[in-house]
């Protein structure tokens, strides 16, 4: 389903004042709340979900009813072709893309050995076929002078038994940042990663019991969990001019984790 377009020009003028922004996983979690705070930032937003339309098209309707511009576009990032569909839908509907934010991610902890062949492929197809298929769209259709933030996570420095899966498709995904945004030379555009500790999300809390999840939030210094917003903000500055020049970077926000 598609939201407000009061123009189908391409220029970044046109479809908002700071730009044309997709947020891959903006039904619900981080995702959604990176799209709340760039909307309010003055972007047209690409509400990107892979099977919660409900979720997608309330959050884009009160984007909508707050007076900014976002559309919802069901896209699996695992697939090619819908990734390319991606793009064709925000740019026909809002303009170019300025800002990409590779949100989208998956996690289950099963030990190493236990791990089925369809929940590596499943991880691995969401985590890093995704990021690598948004990439390589951006690579060739972002506007120059753009900003693209992919998503890491803290569990990667913190080795703990049952990621073992997870932490390789993270690990993928900063090895693509890092040569990614030497790759753009000349594009004037920024890679850069946010790895977050554990956030109150159904990703984190799913499967949780509660003192699991109390054991979690007293391990950081700043001794809570982290909350969307936490993330959201740290996004806002790495497609902020305020941070014009951290490029190849991953920013860990973990409230001192690791
Ligand atoms: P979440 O609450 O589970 O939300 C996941 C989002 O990703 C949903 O919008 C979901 O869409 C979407 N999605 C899942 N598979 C997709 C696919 N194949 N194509 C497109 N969209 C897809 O997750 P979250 O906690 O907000 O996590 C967001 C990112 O932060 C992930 O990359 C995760 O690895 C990372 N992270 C999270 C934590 C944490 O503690 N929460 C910590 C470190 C890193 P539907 O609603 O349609 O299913």
């Amino acid at each position: 389903m598609t939201h407000p377009t009061t123009s189908t020009s391409s220029t970044t003028a046109a479809a908002g004042q700071a730009g044309v922004a997709i947020i891959t996983g903006a039904s619900r979690g981080i995702g959604a709340d990176i799209a709340r705070r760039l909307a309010h930032d003055g972007y047209a937003v690409v509400v990107n979900y892979a099977s919660r339309s409900t979720d997608a098209d309330a959050l884009v309707a009160s984007l909508a009813a707050d007076g900014h511009r976002a559309i919802a576009v069901k896209a699996d990032v695992a697939q090619s072709a819908d990734v390319q569909r991606l793009f064709d839908e925000a740019e026909s509907q809002l303009g170019k893309v300025d800002v990409l934010v590779n949100n989208a991610g998956i996690l289950t902890t099963m030990p190493l050995a236990q791990t089925s062949d369809e929940l590596y492929e499943s991880t691995f197809g969401v985590n890093v076929r995704g990021t690598f298929n948004t990439l390589r769209e951006a690579g060739k259709r972002l506007n120059d002078g753009g900003r693209i933030v992919n998503f890491s996570s803290t569990t990667l420095a913190l080795n703990l038994p049952g990621y073992a899966i997870y932490n390789g498709t993270k690990a993928a995904v900063e090895a693509f940042t890092r040569v990614f945004a030497k790759e753009l030379r000349g594009r004037q555009i920024r890679v850069n990663v946010v790895a977050p500790g554990p956030v109150a999300t159904d990703l984190f809390l799913n499967g949780k019991t509660e003192e699991q999840v109390q054991q979690f939030a007293k391990m950081p210094p700043l001794e809570r969990l982290g909350q969307t917003d936490d993330i959201a903000k740290v996004v806002a500055f790495l497609v902020s001019q305020e941070s014009g020049w951290v490029n190849g970077q991953v920013l860990r926000a973990n409230g001192g984790l690791a």
